[in-house]
């Protein structure tokens, strides 16, 4: 039987935790489980793109292998989290390990595997213990660099010394989202805190692993504008404990609470120039960080007003190669007047509201008055 919300919060609150009782039971009612049928013994998916994990670009693999999902699951869910569409409660030990092989027998001399689970690599309920040493077994010797997430509560020192991890060849993600606790709470709803964060990744990196931090740009309730200083915020306050940040701007997923707000557009995903204006600046002030959005360009993605591929180009390049002096370029040459304009308007409102999807919708109804 799963646990109850309200033992969790319960459990959460004694535990001196960061939660707001509303937002986790609102979130918690979007959660939809798939329960069509699904292949057991293939990962979710499966496919190569560029990361500098070691340092340099170069072509990494990407795996999701579908697992039981993430723990939070079973209490809530943060807010625009829709990874429990890729989980299937019927997985089982054999069937992770039949997704391992799937994995090792097609890297093919990939010196790079980045892992993602639907949750936390280190929770021994996703991946139990012999699953996790079968797959270093597989893969272990093969790969020179494995990215793994994990939560923080699974990041301490007998769950990392329980198995034969290669501690100096793994870096741990970890979703740190924002080092605001306000905004952990009562936008994210992530069950976690900043302090939580530091903890977890000291004991990595005394362990000898690195660190890669995520943070989520432009999370509900947060203007673009507030969101731009809380990730400048947050890549300061997290830098001290991380090898490097991943700037992930929002994309909208399915059967989330952020996409309840979405489709009424009462939330709009951010601009794709204030991602370049950010890895831009921080770049320029030495920071490692990378920004790789997905679904960018598109209505559900980081986008501009219209479309602009070279803009997406240019971010991916100065994330890979860490040199921001052509994306300035491009930024220095543009007419940000709109776009700055937008910004203010909406940090003026009490809601993220998408005015040009409402222009839009206004303009193609076949209302006549
Ligand atoms: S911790 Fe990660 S996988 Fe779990 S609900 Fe949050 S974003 Fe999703």
């Amino acid at each position: 039987m799963e646990p109850s919300l309200d033992k969790c919060l319960y459990f959460c609150t004694n535990k001196g935790d960061v939660l707001n009782r509303h937002l986790a039971i609102s979130a918690k009612k979007y959660i939809k489980f798939n329960h069509k049928e699904v292949e057991l013994n293939w990962p979710v998916s499966f496919w190569r793109e560029y990361d500098r994990l070691r340092g340099f670009p170069e072509e990494t693999a990407v795996v999701v292998f579908r697992t039981r999902g993430c723990s939070w699951y079973n209490f809530s869910s943060c807010t625009m989290c829709g990874y429990f569409n890729d989980i299937s409660r019927d997985i089982h030990e054999e069937n992770l390990i039949s997704q391992i092989d799937y994995v090792a027998e097609r890297l093919g001399g990939i010196q790079v595997l980045k892992v993602f689970t639907s949750g936390s690599f280190l929770d021994q309920r996703e991946i139990p213990l012999p699953v996790r040493d079968y797959f270093f077994e597989r893969v272990g010797e093969s790969v020179e660099k494995i990215l793994i997430e994990s939560r923080t509560e699974y990041i301490n020192k007998s769950n990392l010394m329980a198995s034969s991890i290669p501690l100096h060849k793994i870096r741990i993600a970890i979703g740190l989202e924002s080092s605001d606790d306000n905004i952990i709470a009562n936008s994210i709803n992530k069950g976690s805190t900043f302090s939580k964060y530091v903890r977890a990744a000291q004991v990595a990196r005394e362990l000898g692993t690195e660190v890669r931090t995520y943070l989520l740009f432009k999370p509900l309730f947060v203007s673009e504008a507030m969101a731009i200083e809380d990730v400048k915020r947050s890549v300061r306050d997290a830098y001290p404990y991380t090898s490097d940040i991943s700037i992930n701007p929002v994309n909208v997923q399915k059967n989330t609470l952020l996409e309840h707000f979405w489709r009424r557009m009462l939330y709009r995903p951010p601009r794709l120039w204030s991602v370049a204006i950010l890895l831009a600046d921080l770049l320029e002030e030495g920071y490692r960080v990378v920004s790789f959005p997905t679904g960018a360009n598109q209505l559900r993605g980081v986008h501009n007003e219209n479309e602009d591929k070279k803009l997406l180009q240019l971010i991916l390049k100065a994330s890979l190669e860490q040199d921001p002096s052509q994306l300035r370029e491009y930024i220095e040459s543009s007419d940000l007047s709109r776009y700055r304009t937008w910004l203010e308007i909406e940090n003026s409102l009490p809601m993220e509201t998408d005015y040009s999807r409402i222009v839009e919708s206004i303009s193609q109804s076949s209302l006549t008055i």
